[in-house]
C-alpha cells in the first residue's frame, strides 16, 4: 500500500529543508543590505559632516595635492588641521578610518598616515565614486587599525563617497570605515533567533501535520481493510454466484438435451407406431401424398395394400392385450421381411397394417405380394407357450384407377379388404367401384338401423334344439330378425357387427331379451310349453354396469322363470370381459344357465374354462360343416366332446344339416342338436304350429 505518512514525511521534510535553506540566507542578505544601506547612510551623512567642517582645508588640500608628492602632502598644513578636525569629529561615532582621495585617486589624506600617496586609481569602488556613486564594501577583517588602536575581529563597511566641489562636480572621494561589528554581530544573534523560531514553527507544523496525516493514513487503512474485506466477500459471493451459474448452465445444458431428446423421441412418435416400430398412419399419409405426386409426373402406377388380421380381435379378448401386443410385433416383423426395400409398411391402429408399392408395372405384381403377405401367415405364431394361428385379409387400391387422393385410395383398398374378409379367411380382393356403394349402403344401414327399434321393425324367430337320441324338443334360440322396409328381410350377419358398432346392440340386446321371455310366457300360459329358451348376448351389454338390474327388471316384469333362460355368450365376449366370472356368477345364482357360443373358434385357456360357472357349450358351426369332409374338424369336434365331458359340460351342436352330421355327433356323445335338420330359425307362430304336440 501506498504510504501516506512516510511519503509525506519525506516530502515535506525536503520542503522546509528548502524553505530553510532559501529563507535564511534570504533573510540574512536582506538584513545585511539593510544594515550595510543603514551604514552607508551614516557614513554619507559622516562625509557630509566632514566636507561641511573641513570645507576649506579639504578644498585646498584638493586643489593642491595634484602634481605634489606623498612627503609634500604629510607636511601639508591642511593635512594637519584635517586630521584633527576629523580626529574630533570621529571621537563618539564608529567610524574608525577616513580616507580623502583627490580625482587622480591619490590617497590625500588618511587617518592612518602611512597611506597617504598610495594611488587608488584602478580601484573600481573608488572609480565607481569618483564618477558620482556611493559605494560601500563589507568585509571582515582579522586586525584594523583605528586611530583609536587596532581593534580585531571587526566587520568593518568602508563607502566611497564622493566629495562635490561647488560646480557641483566631482572632485574627490571619501573613504569612511565604519566598524559595524555590532551591527552584524546583532544580526547573527538575530539569525540565529529567527532559524530557531522558524524551525520550531515548521517543526511543530510538521509534526502536526505529520500527526493528521498519520490519522489519516489509519483511517484509510482501516477502510482499506473494510474495502478489502468486502472485496473479499464479494469475490466469495462471485465465486459462489458463478459457480452457482455454472452449474445453472449445466442443468440447463442438461435440459436442453432432454429436451433435445424427448423432441427427437417426439418427432419419431409422431411418425412411428411405438410398438412395432413401424411407420404410423401419418407418416404413411405424407409418404403417400408424395408418392401419388411423383408417380403421376413419371405417367407410373402404385397400389395401396390394406392387410387387417382375420382373428386378432379373439386372440386379444382372450388371452389378453400382453399376448395379443407381442403377437402384433411378431406379425409386423414377419410382414417387413416380404414387403420390397422400395416399398413401405406402416400400421394404421389395431390389427389393421397397410402397404405402399411403388412403381408398379403390373397387376400381377401387386398380386403377388398380396399372396406372399397371405402366405406369411401359414405357419403359426408362437407367442409364449401359445402357438396361434392366424390370417390376413387384404384389400388392393391401384392409382390411377381407384382414386386419385390419399383418402379415396385408403378407403377403397379398405372396402376392397371387407370384400376380402367376407369371402373367407386368408383372401385379397382388388377393389370395384360397386364396393363403394356397399361402403355407402353400410353407412345407410346404420342410419336406418337407429330407427328400426322405435318402428318396430325387429322381430324375434326361434330355432329348435333337440335332444340327440330322442328327437324331442328341449329349447329354441332366440334369434333376431330385422323387417327393414327400405332394405326387406335383414340377417343379423349383416346387421349385428353394425349395432355392436355404433352400440345400438345395446337396447336391441335388451329388447330381444324382454321380447323373448314375453313369447315365452305368452306360450307357457296358453298352454305352450318350451322346456327352456336361448338368447345371444353382446359383449356391450355385459359391459353395462346395469346389465343385472336391466336383466331382473325384465325377468319380474314378464314373470319368467329364470331356470328356463339360458344366456349364450361367445368365448372371446367372456374373455375379453375382465370381472366375467364373478358376472356369470350373479347370473348362475339367479338361477340362469349358461352357455358357450361358437366354441372352438376361441382361444379359452382350459384352466379358465373350469372355473367358469357355464352348463354348455355349442360347437361352433363350421367345424360341424366339416363333417365327413375334414378330418381336421373331427378331430376338433372329438376334442371338444373330450373337454366337455372331463369338465362336465353339456354339448349341443350348431348348424346341423344332414343326418351324418347328427350320427357322427350322436355317436361321440353330443347330447343335443341345432340345425336345418331340424328346423330354422322361424316366427313364434310357425315355431308354435310345427313344435305343438297335438292334444
Ligand atoms: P349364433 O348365435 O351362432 O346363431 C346361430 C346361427 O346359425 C343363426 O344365424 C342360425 O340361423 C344359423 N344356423 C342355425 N342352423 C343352421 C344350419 O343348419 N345351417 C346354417 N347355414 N346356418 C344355421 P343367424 O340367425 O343369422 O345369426 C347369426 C348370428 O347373429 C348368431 O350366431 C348370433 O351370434 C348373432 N345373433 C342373432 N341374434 C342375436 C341377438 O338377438 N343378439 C345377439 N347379440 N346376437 C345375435
Ligand atoms: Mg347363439
Ligand atoms: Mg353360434
Amino acid at each position: 500500500m501506498f504510504n501516506l505518512s512516510r511519503y509525506f514525511s519525506t516530502v515535506s521534510f525536503i520542503l522546509i529543508v528548502l524553505a530553510a535553506g532559501v529563507l535564511g540566507p534570504l533573510y540574512q542578505k536582506l538584513s545585511m543590505q539593510q544594515m550595510t544601506d543603514l551604514a552607508e547612510s551614516r557614513n554619507a551623512a559622516m562625509a557630509q559632516v566632514f566636507q561641511n567642517s573641513l570645507h576649506d582645508p579639504l578644498e585646498s588640500l584638493l586643489g593642491d595635492s595634484v602634481g605634489r608628492d606623498a612627503s609634500s602632502l604629510h607636511e601639508s598644513g591642511d593635512l594637519i588641521r584635517i586630521q584633527e578636525s576629523v580626529f574630533d569629529l570621529m571621537k563618539g561615532t564608529s567610524v574608525v578610518k577616513v580616507k580623502v582621495y583627490n580625482r587622480l585617486g591619490n590617497v590625500i589624506f588618511s587617518t592612518d598616515a602611512k597611506q597617504i600617496g598610495e594611488s587608488r586609481l584602478n580601484n573600481p569602488a573608488f572609480r565607481a565614486a569618483i564618477n558620482g556613486s556611493i559605494i560601500s564594501e563589507l568585509s571582515h577583517r582579522n586586525t584594523v587599525d583605528s586611530f583609536d588602536g587596532a581593534l580585531s575581529n571587526a566587520d568593518v563597511l568602508a563607502s566611497y563617497i564622493p566629495i562635490a566641489g561647488k560646480d557641483k562636480s566631482v572632485e574627490g572621494v571619501f573613504e569612511l570605515s565604519q566598524n559595524v561589528t555590532p551591527f552584524v554581530d546583532q544580526l547573527q544573534r538575530n539569525m540565529w533567533w529567527v532559524t530557531i523560531g522558524v524551525a520550531l514553527v515548521f517543526a511543530s507544523l510538521y509534526l502536526m501535520q505529520f500527526l493528521v496525516v498519520r490519522r489519516a493514513q489509519g483511517i484509510l487503512r482501516d477502510q482499506e481493510g473494510r474495502i478489502k474485506a468486502a472485496r473479499d466477500t464479494l469475490e466469495l459471493q462471485v465465486g459462489a454466484r458463478t459457480e452457482e451459474l455454472k452449474r445453472t448452465n449445466l442443468h440447463l445444458e442438461e435440459e436442453i438435451s432432454e429436451r433435445r431428446q424427448a423432441q427427437s423421441k417426439l418427432n419419431y412418435l409422431a411418425y412411428h407406431d411405438p410398438l412395432t416400430g413401424l411407420a404410423n398412419r401419418r407418416c404413411f399419409i405424407e409418404r403417400l401424398e408424395e408418392s401419388l405426386r411423383e408417380t403421376a409426373k413419371r405417367d407410373e402406377r402404385l397400389a395401396v395394400l390394406f392387410i387387417d388380421l382375420d382373428q386378432f380381435k379373439q386372440v386379444n379378448d382372450s388371452l389378453g392385450h400382453g399376448v395379443g401386443d407381442e403377437l402384433l410385433v411378431s406379425v409386423s416383423s414377419r410382414l417387413s421381411e416380404h414387403v420390397r426395400l422400395i416399398d413401405m409398411l406402416a400400421r394404421l391402429g389395431g390389427d389393421e397394417f397397410i402397404c405402399l408399392m411403388e412403381a408398379v408395372r403390373e397387376e400381377s405384381e401387386v398380386e403377388v405380394l398380396a399372396g406372399e403377405i397371405i402366405a406369411a401367415f401359414e405357419q403359426p405364431f408362437r407367442i409364449g407357450d401359445h402357438e396361434l394361428f392366424l390370417s390376413a385379409s387384404v384389400g388392393i387400391s391401384l392409382f390411377p384407377g381407384d382414386g386419385g387422393s390419399v383418402v379415396d385410395l385408403m378407403r377403397n383398398a379398405d372396402s376392397a379388404m371387407y370384400r376380402a374378409k367376407s369371402l373367407g379367411r386368408g383372401n385379397y380382393h382388388f377393389y370395384t367401384p360397386e364396393m363403394t356403394a356397399q361402403a355407402h349402403e353400410r353407412i345407410r344401414m346404420e342410419n336406418l338401423l337407429r330407427r328400426a327399434l322405435e318402428n318396430g321393425e325387429f322381430r324375434v324367430h326361434l330355432q329348435p334344439q333337440v335332444d340327440t337320441l330322442s328327437g324331442r324338443l328341449v329349447g329354441a334360440e332366440a334369434l333376431v330378425r330385422w323387417e327393414s322396409p327400405e332394405l326387406g328381410q335383414v340377417m343379423p350377419t349383416r346387421f349385428i357387427p353394425i349395432a355392436e358398432d355404433s352400440g345400438l346392440i345395446v337396447g336391441l340386446g335388451n329388447w330381444v331379451l324382454r321380447e323373448t321371455c314375453r313369447q315365452f310366457m305368452k306360450w307357457q300360459t296358453s298352454g305352450f310349453a318350451l322346456p327352456q329358451v336361448s338368447v345371444n348376448l353382446s359383449v356391450r351389454q355385459l359391459e353395462r354396469p346395469e346389465f343385472i338390474e336391466v336383466l331382473e327388471q325384465i325377468l319380474a316384469e314378464t314373470g319368467m322363470d329364470p331356470t328356463r333362460l339360458k344366456l349364450e355368450l361367445t368365448e372371446s365376449v367372456v374373455m375379453a370381459f375382465g370381472d366375467a366370472c364373478t358376472l356369470l356368477e350373479k347370473l348362475r345364482d339367479l338361477g340362469i344357465s349358461l352357455a358357450l357360443d361358437d366354441f372352438g373358434t376361441g382361444y379359452s385357456s382350459l384352466s379358465y374354462l373350469k372355473m367358469l360357472p357355464v352348463q354348455q357349450l355349442k360347437i361352433d358351426r363350421s367345424f360341424v360343416e366339416g363333417i365327413g369332409r375334414n378330418s381336421g374338424d373331427e378331430a376338433i369336434i372329438r376334442t371338444i366332446m373330450e373337454l366337455a365331458r372331463s369338465l362336465d359340460f353339456e354339448v349341443v351342436a350348431e348348424g346341423v344339416e344332414t343326418s351324418e352330421q347328427a350320427s357322427f355327433l350322436a355317436e361321440l356323445g353330443c347330447q343335443q342338436l341345432q340345425g336345418h335338420l331340424h328346423g330354422r330359425a322361424v316366427a313364434p307362430a310357425e315355431f308354435r304350429a310345427r313344435w305343438s304336440i297335438p292334444e
